[in-house]
């Protein structure tokens, strides 16, 4: 059993509030991500798990035991962080012994860790080399081999990706993907791209001022959240807000702009109402039809796709993303949108 748990945790700096109760339980063998702006405290949520930053208040639990009052060097958890912090003078042989060293590992038991570490990221060959000799990806893979290489309880992450660029971010995100699969081992990554919380982890911990705004998996984040913080700091949004009209099976949200938007048959009573629409999630065409009219005010070239915002009759703008570009249309053309109105989520935390 090797969960991690924030049992009421604060932690203030002055009058700073970097971490401010939070209360959190990551399962055993679980992939978990705490995702937020900068300064929103999510290093110092790792520092706390670690023990080099002890909380102002609360408690931490490790396998269920509280080490609230552990030292670091008495708690068995494995990190990386976003510079590799690698010993520049040692091998990469030597930098991953490091932590076997510490520990007063016999030898031959070293040798042979540090070779099945090596090889589980995949550089069972650069053992002789110096870290200046390495790429930064290959780099970011010896400082997660050293993380692992005592058979941590816990791997902690630090942004691991941000200092590499695109190509190798990639290389480095599928490489912490099967590592973490491969031993089953309890993690908390930490980032602010919303696309590597996504894509790399089994749930999702949104924090905003020290605060979780949210904890679910990434579908259910991303499609279902909780508030316009949420929603807006996961990918890009329309927020259409106004007064929910409902009627048995339909329902609109009637816009302060007066356009009228299909929406789900709602969960709730009328009222006033913030609707989420994923730009992804609405239909774009130059022909008839469609829920509502507007213009083309802006498209956004991606090769892969294009974003349009367009301008609705009454000026309200809503942005468009559609997969494919070559028949991407220009600014100023009238359109027509459409969307399935269930895929309109009401944001329960916003009325
Ligand atoms: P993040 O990792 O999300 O960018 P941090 O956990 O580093 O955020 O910081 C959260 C807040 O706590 C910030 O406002 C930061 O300035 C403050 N903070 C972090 N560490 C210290 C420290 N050692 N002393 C004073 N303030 C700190
Ligand atoms: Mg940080």
């Amino acid at each position: 059993m090797t969960t991690v748990e924030f049992a009421e945790v604060s932690k203030h700096y002055g009058d700073v509030r970097a971490v401010d109760g939070v209360s959190l339980r990551v399962e055993t063998g679980e992939f978990a991500t705490i995702l937020g702006p900068s300064g929103s405290g999510k290093t110092t949520m790792l520092s706390i798990i670690a023990g080099i930053a002890p909380p102002t208040s609360g408690a931490i639990l490790i396998g269920g035991r509280d080490v609230t009052n552990l030292k670091a060097a008495d708690r068995n958890v494995g990190l990386v962080f976003q510079s590799y912090a690698l010993f520049p003078h040692m091998s990469v042989a030597e930098n991953v012994a490091f932590p076997l060293k510490v520990r007063r590992v016999a030898k031959a038991e070293i040798a042979a860790r540090v070779k099945e570490a090596l090889a589980l990221v995949r550089l069972e060959d650069y053992g002789g080399r110096k870290p200046s000799e390495l790429s930064g990806g290959q780099q970011q893979r010896v400082a997660l081999a050293r993380a692992i290489v005592f058979k941590p309880d816990i791997l902690l992450l630090d942004e691991p990706l941000a200092a590499l660029d695109r190509k190798l971010r990639e290389e480095v995100r599928a490489e912490i993907h099967a590592l973490q699969r491969r031993l089953g081992i309890t993690t908390l990554m930490v980032t602010h791209d919303q696309d590597e919380a996504l894509s790399l982890s089994d749930r999702i911990v949104v924090l905003d001022q020290g605060r979780v705004q949210q904890i679910d998996t990434p579908f259910t984040a991303y499609h279902q959240p909780r508030n316009r913080f949420v929603a807006g700091f996961l990918g890009l949004a329309n927020f259409l807000e106004g007064e929910l009209q409902a009627n048995g099976t339909s329902a609109v949200i009637r816009l302060a702009s007066g356009e009228r938007i299909a929406c789900g048959a709602a969960r709730s009573a009328n009222g006033t109402v913030c609707g989420l629409l994923r730009p992804e999630d609405i239909r774009v065409s130059n022909g008839s039809g469609g829920r509502v009219s507007g213009k083309v005010k802006e498209s956004v070239f991606f090769g892969e796709s294009v974003r349009y915002a367009v301008a609705l009759d009454s000026g309200f703008e809503i942005i468009a993303h559609v997969p494919g570009s070559r028949s991407k249309l220009p600014e100023g053309a009238h359109v027509n949108l459409d969307w399935e109105p269930d895929q309109v989520w009401l944001l329960p935390g916003e009325t």
